[in-house]
């Protein structure tokens, strides 16, 4: 089986190198690499400037996290976007992140998020790349934003809020991301639920520590890395119903089409 990884963080795993051999080894093809700020995108980018034989291809999504909202590195974040177009292939991972209460009482921390958010999502808009967009206690806001802003490739990446919020964003026809969680939460079941297969990607967040089953029926966390994208893939066949061969073509099908994949590898 040959699948993508659609959102990992290879500029934060240790020893990438050997994570990207057991990836590809356990027929991950290839990875979108979002990065979280001016920092991490270049690292993703110098890694995918090291593709090597034996490793899956590596796409890179550039980009600002509004937990590292930051005016001054933004800046350096667009220019680099700007700069390496021909190079990257979406904005991400962007959005807005009311979780903690320190944000979320404070107005002026919100402000800079939204500012940060909007000027990435009105360039990709300009530029035409596909957004990842990261959520977190501001579902209903990020929604709004997009559509404010008109952006029309939307990826909400691993998403955690209501369900009324969630079958508006299918509604207009964005896509959503399942991750290992899909195997323990009770709370992405019932979003995933909702998902057509037709608007699902798959991923792991990597390096995100994830919960899974032993033998012995006891729970254990794991670190994850690209190659337990397979986690996923049980976890979304298990779902709805479907045999994991068929949700994996549908899935690279849509990863393909999302963010603009040539990848003969895969068809
Ligand atoms: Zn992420």
């Amino acid at each position: 089986m040959k699948i993508i990884d659609t959102h990992a963080h290879l500029d934060e795993i240790l020893d990438i190198d050997s994570a990207l051999v057991r990836a590809y080894q356990s027929g991950v093809r290839a990875v979108m690499a979002p990065g979280v700020d001016g920092k991490s995108s270049k690292k993703n980018f110098e890694l995918s400037q090291r593709q090597q034989d034996g490793w899956p291809k590596i796409y890179v999504a550039v980009g600002m996290h509004p937990s590292q909202a930051n005016e001054n590195d933004l800046n350096d974040c667009i220019a680099f976007i700007s700069h390496q177009a021909m190079s990257i292939k979406a904005v991400g991972e962007i959005g807005l992140d009311f979780w903690y209460p320190w944000v979320k009482k404070s107005e002026e921390k919100k402000e800079l998020q939204r500012y940060v958010f909007k000027r990435q999502l009105e360039l990709a808009r300009q530029l035409d790349f596909p957004v990842i967009i990261h959520s977190r206690g501001a579902w209903q806001e990020c929604l709004e934003t997009v559509l404010a802003i008109g952006n029309q490739k939307v990826l909400f990446h691993w998403y955690s809020g209501p369900v009324d919020i969630f079958k508006k964003i299918l509604d207009k026809g964005f896509f959503v991301s399942a991750t290992p969680a899909l195997s323990y939460s009770a709370h992405a079941k019932e979003a995933i639920e909702q998902a057509p297969l037709e608007q699902l990607l798959i991923e792991t967040d990597s390096p995100v520590v994830f919960k899974r089953l032993k033998e012995d029926g006891m729970g254990e966390e794991f670190r994850a890395e690209p190659k337990d994208v397979f986690v996923t893939l049980e976890a979304v066949s298990f779902l709805k119903k479907k045999e994991k061969q068929i949700v994996l073509q549908k899935v690279n099908e849509n990863a393909k089409y999302f963010f603009n994949l040539d990848l003969e590898e895969i068809r």
